[in-house]
């Protein structure tokens, strides 16, 4: 019974920011954002209380001014990565950085380890209850969106980010593909046109570079793919704001640690303010000192040059992978908070030698895509088609630490490669291999994604037993493997050991944990989901009950009527604010009902058919 009232619930799309995180749907009046009036965006901040309470957003910011260190910002630029990639990152950032299992990057506080994928899920879990509250129906499936070179890792750990929320991720799409949507891009005469988009957001940069291909013969689509991306995971607004810090501490002296989140934090108000102004001036209290601090518009400009520059090698980089000159770029969109500033519209039409496209709010565009393609996927929009590519090429370690590529970056996805090869052992029945990501020949200067053990392979002498590796990337650009023994055709067991993901073991886990955690926040969700669901599970039994009554047995009938009354009697009890109710009582009458349905289920199902009509 859960599949009816599954499929009544919208899609939403997630934009799962580094600094900012939306929500948004697409439904019969179009795309839209959800969760707040005043503002949309939730800061991707969690506030970690002494009692165990999360705070999420503007008011974890407030928190965290005096409390830095329980205070998580940026968790996305950790998820899926190594605590010794992020020390640089953490150092410079003052966040808790410690070892998570493997070796994962991981925050400590009050000596408790709490995973960047916890933090996401604090953050997913805040947008699923906005759109809840803003469309009345419990949410359960969302299309989340990645930057465009996010690895598997990466992306593995913001769907377990997910799964901790209570989400389904139906696809991961990357960020700059969700913007093109946003635009409509790719319907009519365009097809052939190249489009650029650029992604400056808090603290990630994008450039994608994507062209509208003809419609494919049988579909009734047009249809975009991904030439080639590039990006900078450490390079955004961020960065902008701790030079404007060091700017004002130019002559040496350096703030105390105390004041430094303050600091960054005005930093952050003044620059977004030279938006509306010429020059702007505030004063902080530090260390008991008021002191001025100002920002004019050339100051900024020199200030956030040196970045802006890096972002156009990043373009010229994706321009030269694709071998496309820059005077064949039709359009160039611009994504991403940062791109408010005047030096980057400035420098990115000198760039490509024409105006940028900023009709959307560069904030929301990623959301609004991430909802369209939400509604495609729930066949509500069959106008648009997504190709993407591989960010980084796949492969496996061979002799001597180098690297085979399997599947090469720019590769459209879904994709699939296989390799062959074979013992170096007589008898020998296993065999360990790596598999690693990245653009490089040598193991060592790629990323290590995970170890997985190919055993049950019968025993030959070496050299004899024909390994068949394949690799499969899905439209999320999520890695699985399968191995074969082509002699036996034994399918070899694969044992993956993530490099960095979760095993399930940590999942499960963590998903009690979070549970334990927030016991009555949960709870109280939970009797919410619980009322949503079974309202929709009675009107379906009761509309059922009446077209197909006669054709059921008395005793049945009564059965079914006893337990919807008493289903409704807690609905009614939950919603009228009763303290008392037990989740767990709640949820076994709802799924007694749902077993008991079955048979009028079947029954509906062929009554309908007969009658010329399923509904
Ligand atoms: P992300 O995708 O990383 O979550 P966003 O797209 O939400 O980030 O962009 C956030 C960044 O945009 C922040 O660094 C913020 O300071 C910056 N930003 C927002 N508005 C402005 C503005 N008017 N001028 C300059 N930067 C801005
Ligand atoms: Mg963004």
């Amino acid at each position: 019974m859960s599949e009816p009232s599954a499929s009544k619930s919208p899609i939403v799309g997630i934009d799962l920011g580094t600094t900012n995180s939306l929500v948004a749907v697409c439904d019969a009046a179009g795309p839209r954002v959800l969760g707040g009036v005043v503002s949309a965006l939730t800061p991707s901040v969690v506030f970690f209380g002494a009692d165990g309470a999360r705070t999420v957003g503007a008011e974890a910011i407030r928190f965290g001014l005096s409390r830095p260190d329980r205070t998580i910002a940026s968790a996305k630029r950790f998820i899926g990565r190594s605590a010794k990639e992020m020390g640089a990152f953490a150092t410079s950032s003052g966040l808790p950085l410690t070892e998570g299992p493997r070796g994962l990057a991981a925050f400590s506080i009050d000596g408790q380890c709490v995973l960047p994928q916890e933090v996401s899920a604090e953050i997913l879990r805040t947008l699923r209850h906005q759109a809840e509250s803003e469309l009345g129906v419990s949410i359960d499936r969302a299309v989340i969106t990645v930057p465009a070179y996010f690895d598997d890792a990466q992306r593995q750990a913001t769907r377990d980010a997910a799964r901790l929320a209570g989400l389904r991720v139906l696809r991961l799409v990357n960020e700059p593909t969700a913007a093109s949507l946003a635009y409509g891009i790719g319907r009519g005469s365009q097809v052939g046109e190249k489009v650029v988009i650029y992604d400056l957001g808090g603290g990630t940069f994008d450039c994608t570079l994507l062209e509208i291909i003809p419609r494919e013969a049988d579909l009734e689509t047009d249809c975009f793919q991904v030439l080639a991306t590039a990006g900078d995971t450490e390079l955004g607004g961020d960065d902008i704001d701790r030079a404007i810090v060091a700017h004002w501490f130019r002559d040496g002296t350096a703030p105390e640690l105390a004041d430094r989140a303050r600091l960054v934090a005005l930093a952050e108000r003044l620059k977004r303010a030279l938006s509306h102004s010429a020059s702007v001036e505030e004063t902080l209290e530090l260390q008991g000192d008021r002191r001025a601090f100002a920002l004019t518009h050339a100051e900024l400009d020199e200030i956030a040059k040196p970045f802006v520059d890096r972002t156009l090698a990043c373009c010229s980089r994706v321009l030269n992978d694709a071998k496309v000159a820059r005077d064949a770029i039709a359009r160039v969109v611009l994504v991403g908070g940062s791109t408010r500033l005047s030096l980057v519209r400035r420098a990115v039409a000198d760039f490509f030698q024409r105006e940028p496209y900023t009709a959307l709010d560069p904030d929301r565009v990623v959301a609004l895509g991430a909802a369209v393609q939400g509604a495609i996927l729930s066949g509500n929009r069959r106008d648009l088609l997504l190709l993407d590519v591989l960010p980084l090429s796949l492969g496996l370690e061979t002799v001597g630490s180098a690297t085979a590529k399997l599947l090469m970056r720019n590769t459209p996805i879904p994709a699939r490669a296989t390799e062959k090869f074979s013992t170096s052992m007589d008898g020998q029945t296993s065999v360990k291999l790596q598999v690693v990501q990245g653009e490089r020949e040598f193991v060592e200067d790629c990323r290590s994604l995970a170890t997985f053990h190919l055993t049950g392979i019968p025993p030959m002498p070496a050299g004899i037993p024909q390994l068949e590796v394949e690799f499969l990337v899905d439209q999320n650009g999520v890695l699985s493997i399968r191995a074969v023994e082509r002699r036996s055709g034994v399918e070899a067991t694969l044992q993956i050991i993530p490099s960095y993901g979760l095993t399930e073991a940590e999942a499960t886990r963590m998903e009690a944990e979070s549970i334990a955690h927030a016991r009555s926040d949960m709870e109280r969700h939970r009797i919410t989901d619980l009322c949503v669901h079974s309202k929709l599970d009675m009107k379906w039994i009761s509309d059922a009950l009446r077209r197909v009554r006669s054709e059921l047995e008395a005793p049945y009938v009564e059965d079914l009527e006893r337990q919807l009354a008493q289903l409704a009697a807690m609905v009614h009890a939950a919603e009228a604010g009763a303290q008392n109710i037990d989740a767990n009582a709640f949820s076994s009458l709802k799924q007694r009902l749902d077993v008991a349905s079955v048979r009028l289920h079947e029954c509906a199902i062929s009554h309908s058919i007969r009658g010329g009509s399923i509904r």
